[in-house]
């Protein structure tokens, strides 16, 4: 049996997984990531999750993914997010240290190659992915094939405009629509109703702290401050959703991503504003998406030999 291990590296947990040839996830773990230690001290860690990986399975390659900026080759990481890494070799580093081809690519477009392979977009031609964390990510699936542009980093969806007017993004622009839609907006849309109004629900459970999970637990109480939170979250998450498939005309789009985690609350609150609701869905692989979609970059081994 042959068998393929994913990493899902990201600021603050290293995902690690190992996948059977039919897509069936065998083993799989988790920890955090020790970004004040350093560089070192995070590829110490994940050197040693895949030795103690490699002596359980017999490996045949490994996929990396990672947020930020990779190099042209794809080979390196060049930024990552909040993670202290400045062009690594990590490809070089990994294949030196266990002899099997590494592969590395964005989260964002791990998260779309397992929804297309192994979740529910399997079998489309076309289809969008939609990765709405810290920030808004994901890619597209176009005419049966990956969407790489002339800079292999075509899909940065996040970063399409939806108000002229709106906040500045670090990219350059404004009203970006990740400024909108991602959960860094939905936290601080969050604070703002519950500061304007103290004596809500909402105000009470930010009390201790806010995160993306705030205001669903909030709105799971009742409170109709929370409802328009979301209400207001959700007509801007589909005012992006709707630009999408105006311009790909997928047959599906798959929405994952922290948030998700709240997917049926967040589909309902979407629902009312969507161009074609029936196409949109939310993935079933979770919090699995990133390692499953890394330990699958093996089925596009030509094109990223062909980079280097
Ligand atoms: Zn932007």
């Amino acid at each position: 049996m042959k068998y393929y291990l994913g990493l899902d590296i990201g600021g603050t947990n290293i995902k690690s997984g190992v996948l059977s040839a039919t897509h069936k996830l065998v083993y799989k773990n988790s920890f955090r990531t020790r970004s004040a230690d350093g560089e070192q001290a995070i590829i110490d860690d994940i050197i040693s999750e895949c030795a103690r990986i490699f002596g359980m399975y017999k490996i045949e390659c490994i996929g990396v993914g990672c947020p930020g900026d990779k190099d042209d080759a794809n080979v390196s990481i060049v930024t990552a997010g909040n993670l202290p890494f400045y062009n690594l070799p990590i490809v070089d580093i990994l294949q030196k240290r266990f002899g099997v081809e590494v592969y590395l690519e964005n989260d964002g477009s791990c998260a779309l190659i397992a929804d297309w392979h192994a979740g529910a977009g399997k079998g489309c031609t076309d289809m969008v992915e939609i990765t709405v964390g810290t920030g808004i990510g994901g890619g597209c699936v176009v005419n049966g094939d990956l969407m790489r542009g002339v800079t292999n980093d075509a899909g940065e969806l996040g970063h399409f405009v939806i108000d002229p007017r709106g906040e500045k993004c670090p990219c350059g622009q404004k009203g970006c629509f990740e400024r909108f839609a991602s959960a860094t907006a939905l936290i601080k849309m969050t604070r703002k109703a519950a500061e304007s109004d103290p004596g809500s629900v909402l105000a009470r459970e930010c009390a201790n702290g806010v995160d993306g999970r705030t205001v669903f637990n909030a709105y799971a109480k009742g409170c109709p401050v929370a409802k328009r939170v979301l209400r207001r979250f959700a007509k801007n998450l589909a005012t992006g959703i709707n630009g999408l498939d105006f311009i790909f005309a997928p047959q599906y789009i798959s929405l994952a991503g922290g948030i998700m985690n709240q997917g049926d609350v967040v589909l309902k609150f979407l629902r009312p504003y969507l161009l074609h609701p029936q196409k949109v869905g939310v993935t079933t692989l979770h919090g699995d998406a990133g390692v499953i979609g890394a330990a699958l970059l093996w089925k596009f081994k030509k094109y990223y030999l062909s980079l280097r």
